[in-house]
């Protein structure tokens, strides 16, 4: 960080509120860098210092820093014929196809702006259909920010996550932890008939990366379907993420009746979708009577943008790469932990990566996840790695934040500064990147 980026953070102070657009953005201490640009999978800030970006937007952006030229020449040609109209074009219908052809479970979209709208907008139709109002949610889980997800307590006792949500919006949310069948088997049980979806990340994406156990994806599916309540996958983070192009729910194994996408479904652009059934997603207006609109949604320039990514993802075999990289990345850090703090946990899936610093040691590592945790229960890590929200609270949070942090980016590395959110492996990065990644760790692992 620099004096420039100092001296921005100063002007954004007088005119902007926390300085920043979104809240994350201010917890780098004592500020954050402002970017000069991207470039590949690196990132410039207006000082000159360059970092290897894990951030990647927190999300989106699959491919790193420099759009294909297929991408980038689809995405000004879309600029070049003027931003939007109100009315509909062709490359709404594209990528609504490209999506259907590939997620097993969506035949009809409706794209939206971001993954706040798409969550809002899953759940509006989830209680439009059945005529119920409650909600359950993961305790830890995140949604985006709206009023039905900003809820944290138990299904007991929910409370409002923030001011300025009502306590009876509250009231219609139902938090259970992740992972914890018979829990949500009480909930449903002595509110069955009032739930109208339960919303879940498949795997937890924002809080730590925490994978489903065997089974529990199965539970909530069939508890859904005795109880006439929708399953509602966010694959907000995960979508076109983990599991390529077919998204978590072709790796979980169990079929959502609704999905809510964003981030890569935009290729870098603002974008939020909800995919389902033909029968369930026709219930927005105008075919049904669930009232959904927006001025921008389904804007050409995300849309191309969109497309062009996820078609050039499967025609260069993006996921492998990506998922290789971090493959050897998770091995690379879990080998340096063995040496020097056996009880942290590597997670991640594909190209998802994060240390939680878990503060139990198993009894022995033999046989143990060898490229981050994947819930074995046969694993040696299986009684120590996290398993819902409060595992992760319950680790070293102040630790990834203060020493951590800061360490990797002193090293050049740049993270996301809280110890819940995902990093990201992009198209970008190379064997290179993933070596003096691993080294850098080892170096800020072992001095803090
Ligand atoms: C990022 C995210 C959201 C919110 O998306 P925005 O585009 O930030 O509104 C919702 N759900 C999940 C799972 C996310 O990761």
């Amino acid at each position: 960080m620099g004096k420039d980026s100092r001296r921005l953070y100063g002007r954004a102070l007088s005119v902007l509120a926390g300085g920043v657009n979104s809240s994350v953005r201010a917890e780098p201490s004592p500020y954050p860098f402002f970017v000069e640009k991207g470039d590949g999978g690196e990132i410039v800030d207006v000082d000159g210092n360059r970092y290897t970006d894990y951030v990647m937007g927190y999300g989106p952006l699959l491919l790193g820093h420099d759009l294909p030229e297929r991408v980038a020449g689809a995405v000004q040609s879309e600029v070049a014929r003027g931003p939007m109209y109100g009315a509909p074009t062709e490359v709404e219908v594209e990528l609504a196809e490209f999506v259907a052809e590939h997620v097993g479970s969506v035949e009809t979209l409706r794209f939206v702006n971001s993954g706040t709208e798409a969550t809002v907008s899953a759940v509006r139709l989830a209680r439009g259909v059945t005529g119920r109002d409650k909600v359950v949610v993961m305790q830890g889980g995140y949604h985006g920010a709206q009023e039905s997800t900003l809820v944290e307590g138990d299904a007991e006792s929910p409370e409002p996550s923030t001011k300025g949500v009502p306590s009876s919006f509250a009231r219609e949310t139902l938090p259970v932890p992740f992972n914890d069948e018979g829990t949500v088997e009480r909930v449903f049980e002595e509110h069955g008939d009032e739930i109208a979806c339960v919303l879940v990340e498949p795997v937890l994406g924002n809080n730590g990366v925490v994978h489903p156990v065997e089974g529990y994806h199965e539970t909530l599916r069939s508890l859904c379907d005795e109880h006439g309540a929708l399953l509602v996958f966010d694959e907000v983070i995960t979508g076109f993420r983990v599991g390529g192009l077919g998204c978590a729910q072709s790796v979980v194994g169990v079929e959502p009746d609704l999905t809510t996408f964003g981030k890569i479904v935009g290729g870098g652009f603002p974008v939020g979708a909800i995919g389902g059934s033909a029968e369930l997603v026709e219930s927005f207006t105008p075919s049904g009577d669930v009232f959904q609109a927006g001025t921008f949604s389904g804007h050409p320039v995300t849309m191309s943008a969109g497309l062009e990514t996820l078609r050039y993802a499967k025609d260069e075999d993006v996921y492998s790469h990506v998922n290789s990289l971090a493959d050897e990345l998770r091995a690379g850090m879990t080998d340096v932990l063995e040496d020097y703090a056996p009880e942290y946990t590597v997670v991640g899936v594909d190209s998802v990566f994060k240390t939680v610093f878990t503060r139990e040691t198993p009894e022995s590592l033999e046989g143990a996840c060898v490229s981050g945790c994947e819930q074995r229960a046969d694993c040696p890590r299986y009684g120590t790695c996290p398993k819902d929200a409060g595992d992760i609270d319950d680790a070293e949070t102040e630790r990834w934040k203060r020493l951590y942090w800061n360490g990797m980016l002193d090293e050049g590395v740049f993270l996301t500064p809280n110890g819940f959110e995902s990093q990201f492996v992009c198209y970008a990065h190379d064997d290179e990147d993933i070596d003096e990644t691993v080294a850098a760790y080892e170096r800020v692992v072992s001095s803090v």
